[in-house]
């Protein structure tokens, strides 16, 4: 069922002026064209650990909507699987519909994907479209006055890279 569309072939990696930025929009866009499935999967993401590892994740669409997982929190997922490493940055391609007649292209994180990333990586930039551009901006600058609350009271471990 998951494949290449190869009308959809257009790599929004292209807009990415910034090679590393370029890079994980390539991954991002990499992976959701290699498991696109419509309805269940459309959305691939990529952080990169300060190490230079790219971790990976695709969106799950869950049969009551609002129990779907952003690919943001799948790659934040995988990321922390196999690293302590700080996260450096994110990057997320939405495929297209069969149905559609347009390309992949970058997209921002939601809200509830600033609110966790930053919990875990508060120093994380994202690759957001502006204009025609898939650009880095620091993701606390996108959730200027983020939820706080008192579940931990530990600081994240030191993250330098
Ligand atoms: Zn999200």
């Amino acid at each position: 069922m998951n494949g290449i569309h190869p009308a959809n072939a257009f790599n929004p990696a292209a807009t990415c002026p910034d090679p590393q930025a370029a890079r994980l929009v390539a991954t991002a866009y990499d992976t959701i064209r290699r498991r696109y499935v419509e309805g269940r999967h459309q959305i691939g993401a990529a952080i990169i650990a300060a190490d230079g590892k790219v971790y990976v994740g695709i969106h799950l669409e869950a049969m009551v909507g609002r129990f779907s997982v952003c690919a943001e929190m799948a790659a934040l997922a995988a990321a922390r699987l196999y690293t302590d490493q700080p996260l450096l940055a994110v990057a997320a391609v939405r495929h297209p519909k069969p149905s559609e007649a347009a390309d992949a292209r970058i997209v921002s994180p939601c809200g509830g994907c600033r609110e966790v990333l930053l919990d875990h990586a508060p120093q994380i930039q994202a690759v957001v479209p502006q204009g025609e551009q898939g650009l880095f901006a620091a993701l606390h600058t996108m959730l200027p006055i983020k939820y706080v609350g008192t579940k931990w009271t530990t600081q994240l471990p030191a993250q330098t890279p």
